[in-house]
C-alpha cells in the first residue's frame, strides 16, 4: 500500500466519490509522505476516510489520476487484468481477437475503460500505443509487455506525439516500443472496405476509429437516397468519401488541407477497385472551397462535415462555434432538397446541446428548412464512462433537407 497521502479539501469529495477519474489541485488540501512523480497515492477525505487510489503528478493541474475507488491494491496484476478487461468488452476471446472484422479497433480508451490517459489501438498485426499521462508514461514498458502477452502482436508502436502531454510536463515522443517495426501502411478492413493506415504518420494513432459507425451510417443513407454528388469535407484519408463510392455516388468531392493525406484517399479508391474517375480530391481550405461552391451556386445530395477539434479548452468555445455555424449555413445551402448534411464536432468543449443550436443558428441564417434524421456519436469500441462526461468528444447530426 502507497505510504502518501493526498488529503482532499472538505467539500471538494463530491466529484472523486462520484468516481470522477481527475483530481485538481485546487481539490487538495495536503500531500504527505513525499510521493515521486508517477508514483500511486492514497486519497483520502479531510477526515481520513478512503476515497481511493491513483497515480501523481506534481506537474500537472490534475494532480492525481484515480485508478480505483476501492481499498485494492495497484500490483502488476491489477493492471494485467484492467487491460483485459477493455479487451475481452471489445472482442470477446483471443480467438475473435485475432481473426475478426474490422480488424482495426480501439481495445482501450482512456477514462472510459479506467485507464487513465492510456490509448491502445489495434491495426490488423500491430497495436499502437499513446501514453497521455505521467502515470501511464512511466509504465509504458511494462504495459506494452502485458499487451504482448496478452495479444501476440507482430509489434507495438508508440504514437505519444501530442502537444496535451505538455500538460503533464512531459515531450511528445514516438517510436517502437516492443517487437517489430510496422510496415509503411498497414491495411484494415473496415465494413467490407480496405484502408491503409500510416500509424507513424497518420492523425491520432492513424486512423479515425470513431467514425467507424458513421461512415456505415453515411453508406446505407447514400444508397436509399440514390445520392449522385456527395461533397467529403475534411476528408482526411477518404474515409467517407469512400464509403459514398461504396454506395454508388458517381461524383465525390474530397476536400482537405493535407496533400499526404488526399494522396492516401486517393490510392484507397484504388485499392478497392472503385471507379477513380468518380472521385476528386482537392487540397485547400474548407472555409474557402466551400464559399466557392456556394458563390457558383452548386448543389449536393449529401456533403459530410467532419473538421478537426476546434475548441480545444472552455475558453475557445465561442470561436469555435463561430467556425461550426460558417461551414454548416454554407453546407445547408449547397443542399438539394431532400438532401442530406452529416455534420461533426470532436470538441470535448463543446456539448451536444451546444452544437445542435450551432447547427439551427446556421439553418435559420441559410434560409432552409431541415430535420435532424439521427443523433450520431463515436463507434462502440469508444465506450464513455458514464462517470466521465468529458469522454463523449464526437457528437454529429444526420440532417435532411426539405
Ligand atoms: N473525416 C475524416 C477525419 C477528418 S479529421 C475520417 O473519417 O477519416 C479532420 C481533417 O481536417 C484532417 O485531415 C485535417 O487535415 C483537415 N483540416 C484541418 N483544417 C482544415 C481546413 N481549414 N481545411 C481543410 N481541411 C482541414
Amino acid at each position: 500500500m502507497p505510504n502518501a497521502v493526498i488529503t482532499i479539501k472538505h467539500g471538494k469529495e463530491k466529484a472523486i466519490q462520484n468516481r470522477h477519474p481527475w483530481v485538481f489541485s485546487g481539490a487538495i488540501q495536503t500531500v504527505t509522505g513525499n510521493p515521486a512523480p508517477a508514483d500511486v497515492v492514497c486519497v483520502q477525505t479531510h477526515d481520513g476516510q478512503l476515497l481511493g487510489y491513483g497515480t501523481y503528478n506534481p506537474t500537472s493541474q490534475i494532480r492525481v489520476r484515480m485508478l480505483t475507488w476501492q481499498d485494492e491494491a495497484i500490483t502488476p496484476e491489477w493492471w494485467r487484468s484492467k487491460l483485459q478487461q477493455a479487451i475481452t468488452a471489445r472482442a470477446g476471446d483471443q480467438a475473435q481477437w485475432r481473426n475478426g472484422t474490422p480488424n482495426a479497433v480501439r481495445l482501450i480508451n482512456a477514462e472510459n475503460d479506467y485507464l487513465p490517459g492510456l490509448v491502445v489501438d489495434r491495426y490488423g498485426d500491430w497495436l499502437v500505443l499513446q501514453a497521455l499521462t505521467l502515470g501511464i508514461d512511466a509504465r509504458k514498458q511494462e504495459i506494452a509487455a502485458m499487451l504482448a502477452e496478452l495479444l501476440q502482436p507482430a509489434g507495438i508502436y508508440e504514437r505519444s506525439d501530442v502537444d496535451i502531454r505538455q500538460k503533464e510536463g512531459l515531450r511528445e515522443v514516438k517510436g517502437l516500443l516492443w517487437g517489430q517495426e510496422p510496415p509503411d501502411t498497414i491495411e484494415i478492413i473496415e465494413n467490407g472496405l480496405s484502408f491503409p493506415v500510416d500509424v507513424r504518420h497518420g492523425h491520432k494513432t492513424g486512423f479515425y476509429l470513431d467514425q467507424r459507425e458513421n461512415r456505415a451510417t453515411v453508406r446505407r443513407a447514400l444508397e436509399s437516397i440514390a445520392a449522385r454528388r456527395v461533397l467529403n469535407m475534411f476528408s482526411y484519408t477518404g474515409g467517407f468519401g469512400v464509403y459514398a463510392l461504396a454506395g454508388g455516388a458517381n461524383d465525390v468531392i474530397n476536400v482537405d488541407s493535407s496533400g499526404p493525406a488526399l494522396a492516401l484517399a486517393e490510392a484507397t479508391v484504388k485499392l478497392n477497385g472503385l471507379d477513380p474517375d468518380a472521385a476528386t480530391f482537392i487540397e485547400g481550405d474548407a472555409f474557402t472551397v466551400l464559399r466557392d461552391y456556394a458563390a457558383h451556386g452548386e448543389q449536393f445530395d449529401a456533403i459530410i462535415l467532419d473538421p478537426p477539434k476546434f475548441a480545444q479548452s472552455e475558453k475557445q468555445v465561442e470561436r469555435a462555434t463561430r467556425g461550426y455555424k460558417d461551414l454548416n449555413l454554407h453546407a445547408f445551402k449547397l443542399l438539394k432538397p431532400g438532401g442530406l448534411l452529416f455534420t461533426f464536432s470532436c470538441s470535448g468543449a463543446i456539448t451536444t446541446d451546444l452544437f445542435q443550436k450551432v447547427v439551427f443558428g446556421a439553418l435559420a441564417d441559410s434560409g432552409r428548412q431541415a430535420q435532424i434524421v439521427r443523433h450520431l456519436g463515436g463507434s462502440e469500441d469508444h465506450p464513455v464512462a458514464l462517470t466521465f462526461p468529458e469522454g463523449a468528444y464526437l457528437k454529429g447530426l444526420m440532417c435532411r433537407v426539405v
